[in-house]
């Protein structure tokens, strides 16, 4: 009797070790929680993270700390969701010759610049991305690598390459022309065995009728959601008819304003409840802070976007941008900036519902400074609620997904997914340019 029991105590010492050494628990405590859904933040927050993830949210006087969890202050930080960017690009870095880039670096996107850009991302709050247009198998490899915890990154949702009317030339590897209905269909079905995310579809305007309701039927039949380009208001048009599930880019060149005729039909499309929002992530503060960067431009030299990337890709990315005032891909932004904000007023008073996406990646915008800008440019440019775009940047991209179940709040059973800054990120948006600390699946990477 007294050897059994002798027996019996250590080896249940023994067990709750390895169960506590399997799933360390850590404790948040002190900050303000906005857990994503939209509502007043809870003061004095709690939040108990059990391995990947979240095991209890509350406050300081009804959530008790467990004895044995790494005790982390957020005294005086807004705690908040990890971030989403609903429009990056991995496989660009802020280059500003595509046709020279596209050329020169496609041997180093599988293993250096897209985990690069998936890292920058993340160490600036970014949790998830959706990456709209880059070769498949690079796409799907760095997705699963930082899936497996093999290399730290955002978790990324992929496209793999747009499926457009026709590559340009060079492009090939990540752009896949549709010739004929069938086709389409065959380009589908390729990806989705590929096991990507989402389709990203562009020039629908250029493609058949009969080619493009293939191709976005086809992605439905397999679950795939249709990311689509709303660029040109024959785009829109066609993309509503075929049912395409979110509108990227605000688009129209100089013109100043959606034409009725289009806004007619986003209206008769939010009025339909049973499809669901209208979702559209507009991508605007690459071109609304265009001139801000030309003539400021003391922010390219902070070296966040260096991260990962080898010296000879940083200074080939810097001789690029050298000159911000000539490059050709901004020639005409000065003059569509003031429609920017016409068009989200236009988008949201039709009932659209829009996401923070940046087009991360493009000339001068980089990865690790893209998603913030987004957010700031809403609140402190357009006048949008906080909340409103705290929840585009949460919320609403893991409902898109389809993983809200998993991420997007902060909520018992999701995965932890948090991070925090210091101060209050509802009265000063722009502290999010430097977030304190970045939580991902239960790790903490700052
Ligand atoms: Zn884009």
């Amino acid at each position: 009797m007294n050897r059994k029991v002798r027996f019996f105590i250590p080896l249940f010492l023994i067990f709750s070790f390895l169960s506590a050494q399997e799933t360390p628990l850590k404790a948040l405590v002190g900050g303000t929680l906005i857990d994503g859904y939209g509502s007043n933040p809870i003061k004095n927050s709690v939040i108990i993270i059990q391995g990947e993830r979240i095991l209890a949210v509350g406050n300081q006087d009804n959530t008790p700390i467990p004895e044995n969890a790494e005790v982390i202050s957020t005294e005086g930080m807004s705690v908040l969701p990890g971030l989403w960017d609903m429009h990056v690009h991995t496989m660009i870095n802020g280059h500003a010759d595509y046709d020279y880039w596209d050329r020169t670096y496609p041997p180093l996107f599988q293993d250096v610049i897209m985990p690069a850009s998936a890292q920058q991302l993340l160490m600036a709050g970014v949790t998830s991305a959706r990456d709209l247009g880059a070769p498949l198998e690079a796409s799907i490899a760095v997705r699963d690598a930082i899936n497996a915890g093999k290399i730290p990154g955002a978790t990324l949702y992929v496209s793999g390459p747009f499926i457009q009317h026709k590559p340009y030339p060079g492009t090939e590897e990540f752009r896949w022309g549709v010739n004929g209905p069938e086709d389409g269909k065959r380009k589908i079905q390729k990806l989705a065995k590929a096991g990507v995310d989402v389709i990203k579809l562009i020039d629908q305007d250029q493609m058949t009728m009969a080619e493009l309701k293939a191709v976005v039927d086809e992605a439905h039949k397999y679950k795939l959601k249709v990311v689509a380009h709303g660029h040109r208001p024959e785009e829109i048009r066609r993309g509503l008819q075929v049912g395409v599930d979110c509108f990227e880019h605000t688009g129209l060149s100089s013109a100043p304003a959606y034409p009725d005729d289009v806004m007619d039909m986003i209206r008769e499309r939010t009025a339909q409840m049973n499809l669901g929002p209208l979702f559209w992530c507009p991508t605007v503060e690459g071109l609304y802070n265009y001139e801000y960067v030309r003539d400021n431009p003391e922010k390219l030299d902070n070296d966040s976007w260096h991260l990962g990337l080898p010296d000879s890709v940083v200074t080939d990315i810097r001789n690029s941008i050298k000159h911000p005032d000539q490059l050709p891909y901004f020639q005409l932004t000065p003059i569509r900036k003031p429609t920017l904000r016409t068009k989200i007023r236009q988008l949201m008073d039709a009932g659209v519902v829009l996401l923070v996406g940046t087009d991360s990646g493009i000339p001068m915008k980089f990865h690790s400074q893209s998603t913030w800008n987004e957010l700031d440019v809403w609140v402190n440019e357009f006048g949008i609620d906080p909340m409103y775009a705290i929840r585009a940047a949460t919320y609403w991209p893991a409902l898109w997904m389809g993983v809200s179940d998993d991420v997007g709040t902060i909520t018992p059973g999701k995965y932890a997914d948090i991070i925090a800054v210091n101060g209050d990120v509802l009265r000063y948006i722009s502290l999010l340019q430097d977030v304190d600390m970045v939580i991902k699946r239960g790790t903490r990477y700052k």
